[in-house]
């Protein structure tokens, strides 16, 4: 298929824009930053920790000695589980929380969820399981039916451990192995920790007063209630809404696709908004069988590396490597190689470049604000449905029924960024901009603690390695490891996510490459006679300079954004200089030189055998 670029409007007064941008930043900068928000935790622990969709598990307190422990079992705990089974490695537990597989594709279930990735590329494993997605963007039932494939296909069921949270992690000297505590009073004993936390995995809550005094139902978006609103997740008829007046908090990711499903059963649905998010066309299409016969062995690697190219490196691919994906996510590159075709493809300075980019990134948000007009009926709802920041600011939305459902007469938009968000929530329901709004059930599609403290995101307490070292209290004023996934003083603990090491387009690349290259590890490690491993000291801060020293510096666009999780709230307000202390990015520090090369350094790695860096202890 040839994906052409597309038209974006020219007639745009980019300085007007940018003070615009500047303005809307400014009035939604908290001074708490993401201190601002609630932990679903202690008093408000029900919003996080009820599981709707599996009975209780019920059984006692285990003792254990096993040689690895997955924490988690979404795909990077599923991936972990398999990458480990193919190095020959079967002694280990999954420790999640959920009643099975899937992370957050077990614990979101909404009407309407669906990847925004196109399912070719984010769902994992497709060719080794030998699985074709059904459409372009896949449905959450979809993803968690692959999800229970994978753990199938590699017997990881046997080693599942779920309805069951950790806890407490502490290395234990004398035993050289990881004291696993959970929140049903195990005891376990692991050589080896391999955390596979996600990073959407813990709910949070709006910071508004009030939150308990609410007498109606309320739940949040990663914990929907089909015995409330009828339906479930194949079916969302929301038929018990009929009668109900419902809120939703929030118009990120979740909210987009929720929305249009909560509009069209509930009696009244308000929605307010603090911050709007891009939505674009969606143009879901099925899976064509012509194009299935004519994908060859290694394609859907080579598609990632595409979509990679395409969507998420700074420079676009040349056009004679043809946009694949040919959707919202590629759209500023897909149109910047045309520009830079026709201009002959020259080698323009740097600064050249990016103000190219920039001015391509203003003509897409144009675009898709235009779309706000042609769509929404009611000018004053348009006008706070537009998005005014650049593109990478937010996560990027595409919906074909999110903005229609605005033009119904039951639904009403609040627009709450003046006021910084809700102001307060009633027994009867929401206050904003001194009105309050009567509702028989609030949905919290507020997101979930991404670049908030790490000691809330894990919700594990102590988490301490040699010396009684708390890797929270380590990692506070930066991130210290090897490659991103060992840290000095924590023997035989790996980390997986956003930490120091390569980062793509598509996150489940990234979690295989990081355990494909943990399970290398153990199993080199067992292999070679080593109970303990952990970095030297120098070669980790060797690694750090190295991240330092390639780092792409992304302050002075964090520091423009609009405050959301993905520059942990724009550091608050305060000056630029206090603001850059607080600002942290969503994905951590990574490797500059990028993803692929990232992978080319930890394969020579790997090759060359001899496991430089680590230290092994018998
Ligand atoms: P987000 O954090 O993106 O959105 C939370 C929403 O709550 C925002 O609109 C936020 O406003 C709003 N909010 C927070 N506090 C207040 C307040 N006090 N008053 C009013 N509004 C408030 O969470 P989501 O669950 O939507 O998405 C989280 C992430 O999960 C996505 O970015 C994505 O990575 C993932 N996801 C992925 C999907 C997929 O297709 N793969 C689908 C859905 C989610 P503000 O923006 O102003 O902070």
């Amino acid at each position: 298929m040839n994906c052409e670029p597309t038209k974006t409007p020219d007639d745009i007064d980019i300085p007007a824009l940018r003070e615009r941008y500047r303005r809307e930043r400014d009035k939604r900068l908290r001074p708490e930053g993401s201190e601002q928000y609630v932990q679903a935790a202690d008093g408000f622990a029900e919003y996080a920790e009820a599981d709707p969709h599996s009975p209780p598990v019920v059984r006692g307190p285990i003792t254990a000695e096993i040689e690895v422990a997955i924490v988690g079992g979404g795909f990077s705990g599923l991936m972990a589980g398999a990458r480990l089974k193919q190095n020959g490695i079967t002694n280990f537990r999954i420790i999640e929380s959920g009643g099975d597989f899937g992370g957050v594709w077990y614990w979101n279930r909404y009407p309407g969820i669906q990847c925004d990735n196109e399912s070719y590329t984010y769902i994992p494993l497709l060719e080794e399981l030998n699985y074709i997605p059904k459409a372009k963007f896949s449905d959450g039932s979809e993803i968690h039916g692959h999800c229970q494939r994978i753990g199938r296909y590699f017997g990881l069921y046997e080693a599942a451990l779920f309805g069951t949270g950790v806890r407490s992690l502490r290395w234990d000297e004398s035993i050289k192995r990881w004291r696993v505590g959970t929140n049903r009073g195990d005891d376990i004993r692991a050589r080896f920790i391999i955390m596979c936390v996600g990073s959407t995995n813990r709910p949070k809550l709006p910071g508004i007063p009030g939150i308990k005094s609410f007498k109606g139902r309320s739940f949040h978006s990663a914990r929907w209630e089909y015995e409330y609103t009828g339906g479930d997740q194949n079916n969302p008829v929301l038929d018990k809404l009929a009668d109900k007046r419902v809120a939703v908090i929030g118009t990120g990711a979740s909210a987009i696709q929720i929305v249009p499903y909560v509009g069209r059963y509930a009696k009244h649905l308000t929605v307010f908004q603090r911050t709007p998010s891009s939505v674009d066309r969606r143009g879901n299409m099925p899976t064509d069988p012509e194009w299935v016969k004519t994908l060859k062995p290694g394609w859907q690697k080579e598609r990632q590396r595409n979509f990679h190219g395409w969507s998420f490196e700074a420079f676009p691919p040349g056009l004679a490597a043809q946009d694949a994906i040919c959707d919202f996510w590629t759209e500023i590159n897909r149109n910047l190689a045309a520009k830079l075709e026709a201009m002959g493809n020259p080698q323009l300075p740097p600064e050249k470049f990016f103000e190219m980019k920039e001015e391509e990134d203003y003509r897409v948000m144009e675009r898709l604000r235009r779309r706000v007009d042609s769509i929404v009926m009611d000018k004053t709802t348009a006008e706070s449905l537009k998005a005014y920041f650049r593109f990478a600011c937010k996560r990027p939305c595409s919906n074909d029924d999110f903005l229609e459902t605005f033009n119904r007469p039951n639904v009403t938009l609040i627009d709450v960024s003046e006021q910084q968000g809700v102001e307060r929530i009633t027994e009867k329901g929401i206050v904003a901009g001194g009105v309050e709004y009567e509702v028989d059930c609030i949905i919290y599609a507020s997101g979930f603690e991404v670049t908030t403290r790490m000691d809330r995101r894990l919700g594990i307490q102590p988490y301490v390695g040699r010396n009684d070292l708390s890797l929270y209290a380590y990692w506070a004023d930066g991130l210290k490891t090897f490659h991103g996934m060992t840290a000095h003083g924590f023997p035989n603990h790996f980390y997986t996510g956003f930490t120091q090491a390569g980062v793509g387009g598509n996150i489940t690349a990234m979690y295989d490459q990081q355990v494909t290259h943990i399970a290398w590890i153990i199993k080199e490690a067992l292999a070679r006679g080593a109970v303990v491993v952990e970095p030297s000291k120098e070669a980790q801060d060797d690694w750090i300079r190295t991240i330092h020293e390639t780092a792409v510096d992304m302050t002075e666009f964090l520091l423009e954004c609009t405050p959301t999780y993905w520059n942990n709230e724009g550091g608050g307000k305060g000056s630029d200089a206090d603001r850059k202390k607080k600002l942290r990015f969503i994905f951590g520090e990574p490797y500059g030189p990028g993803f692929y090369a990232f992978d080319d350094l930890i394969r020579a790695w790997r090759d060359k055998g001899d496991m430089a860096g680590l230290v092994l202890g018998k």
